[in-house]
């Protein structure tokens, strides 16, 4: 076929489909890889520039070992150089299980009757978020199936109370949500109760294969109006958004490529790209039986996070606890920024968990699926996953600074304002571990802990660290929450 991607591409203008089949699988059948293309792109990635669809595809169609890996090293490269050695945390929590859509591989599927159905209360929800905070979380992600009930005003008032939820020392300072597309005026409804990044997945980019998980009588059934879900949540003025795609549905080459249009739509139309892209993976869930052809093993997945560190260098990137955690130790080496710690999918159970470790200090019991969207691979708590970080020279952070001071949207700027990793992340990522160490680290974790500080002196912009040493001081005193 000849490849004409100029007479395929579809022009970008916001509220309008804007995947090509034909311009992606151009791409992918007619880029050939060669050692000098994967050389020259893997420079440019690394002189900060954004890579285009073609040269993502020559990484796509790299499958020389040796090249492969120096696409990974590339990638580790990078991430070292951009973001620093620091990892963000937070945690999941489900709201509610509700949902009448019936996507087949979902454990919340309308057609489950295995699935035991609960909306947490208000006051349920508070007891959760004080569990959370007590571990010393700070950063959520609110969690819901697609319901009437979760409407945007109930949403919104879930974000309220989990914010005006303070136990002790704690309180969370971003919450996020992952929740079904709303129209623009139910955006500006969640955006005004202060949400921190809107998330949601396309699952899939093709839309043949959309259809067949998404049957076409439910409201998840219209592809367009999810693909065009970041289109309203900018109009409404949320300009954080996170993307994803559930790897395991459709052939990875093409779900890669279109992740990247999804991106470039979003720079053409809004100026600004995402600000986090997720990567789950299939996982078990409860009755789940589906076609595992296009499943994607540990090899290829490795390489599609170091080709999106290259890719898109700016954005975020989010791996759950849906991996175990000697995958996550890998992939945050080569391209994850942020990921999730002591992981409770159990709607509702963070509270009881939380007692129980009290009474007995016995780990998660194991998952009961009927009450859980899907099996996660890393169980570990908050504590165990701070430790290993350390024990890696990664800072652990519980950062919320850009957001609360209105650093927003241009999250190129992370990237491209000369010293903003060492003037601003790194001493925020060891503002907020120095609280975590004061108020919730057992005594090993804290003295592996203030020696991780110690050492990452040096990381930080030499005029800050006075400045920075001394609110150590203030939060050793008792201050909390201070930042630059
Ligand atoms: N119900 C909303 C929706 O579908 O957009 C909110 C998101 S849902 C609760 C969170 C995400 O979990 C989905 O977008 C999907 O990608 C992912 N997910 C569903 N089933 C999964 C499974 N079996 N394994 C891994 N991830 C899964
Ligand atoms: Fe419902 Fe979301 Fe699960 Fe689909 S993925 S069944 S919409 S909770």
């Amino acid at each position: 076929m000849q490849f004409h991607p100029e007479k395929c591409r579809i022009p970008d203008e916001p509220n309008k489909p804007f995947i090509s089949s034909e311009e992606i699988w151009d791409y992918i059948n007619n880029t050939k890889s060669t050692p000098e293309r994967v050389h020259e792109i893997i420079q440019k990635s690394l002189d900060k520039n954004r890579l285009t669809m073609e040269e993502t595809a020559v990484l796509v169609n790299t499958t020389d070992p040796k090249l492969v890996e120096e696409i990974k090293e590339g990638a580790r490269e990078l991430k070292r150089r951009i973001y620093g050695n620091r990892i963000v945390l937070f945690a999941p929590l489900y709201v509610g299980n509700y949902c009448v859509n019936n996507c087949s591989y979902c454990g919340f599927r309308s057609s489950n009757k295995e699935q035991v159905r609960t909306t947490l209360t208000d006051e349920e929800l508070v007891r959760n978020v004080e569990a959370l905070e007590d571990d010393g979380q700070k950063r959520l992600i609110l969690v819901y199936g697609e319901s009437p009930k979760y409407s945007p005003e109930y949403i919104a008032h879930t974000v309220k109370v989990t914010y005006a939820t303070k136990k002790g020392k704690g309180s969370i300072r971003r919450v996020n949500i992952n929740a079904a597309p709303l129209d623009v005026e139910g955006f500006r409804t969640v955006k005004e109760a202060g949400i921190g990044t809107y998330q949601i997945f396309q699952e899939t980019y093709c839309p043949e294969i959309y259809n067949e998980y998404h049957p076409i009588n439910t409201k998840k059934g219209d592809y367009n109006y999810r693909l065009t879900a970041m289109d309203r949540a900018q109009q409404a003025g949320i300009d954080d958004n996170g993307l994803g795609i559930l790897f395991g549905l459709y052939d990875w080459r093409y779900e890669v490529l279109a992740m990247i249009r999804h991106t470039n739509h979003l720079e053409a139309c809004f100026n600004v790209g995402p600000h986090t892209i997720s990567f789950p993976r299939i996982k078990d869930a409860s009755g789940l039986s589906i076609d595992k052809k296009y499943f994607v093993d540990d090899d290829t997945f490795e390489k599609i996070i170091a080709i999106f560190r290259l890719a898109v260098p700016y954005t975020g990137m989010i791996l759950t606890a849906r991996e175990d955690a000697e995958f996550r130790a890998k992939a945050i080496e080569y391209g994850i920024s942020q990921i999730d710690g002591g992981t409770n999918l159990q709607i509702g159970d963070y509270k009881y968990h939380h007692e129980e470790e009290e009474k007995n200090s016995d780990k998660q019991e194991d998952q009961n699926l009927h009450r859980e969207q899907f099996k996660i691979g890393d169980d570990r708590t908050l504590g165990e996953i701070i430790d290993k970080l350390l024990d890696h020279d990664f800072i652990p952070s519980f950062c919320t600074a850009c957001y609360r001071l209105g650093r927003t949207g241009e999250h190129f700027m992370e990237f491209s304002v000369p010293g903003f990793i060492k003037r601003y992340c790194t001493p925020n990522a060891i503002l907020t571990l120095s609280e975590y160490l004061v108020d919730y680290a057992t005594p090993e974790v804290a003295a592996k802990g203030w020696k991780c500080i110690e050492n990452n002196f040096k990381n930080v912009d030499p005029k800050f660290l006075d400045e920075l040493k001394s609110r150590i001081e203030r939060i050793k005193q008792g201050e909390r929450d201070l930042y630059f």
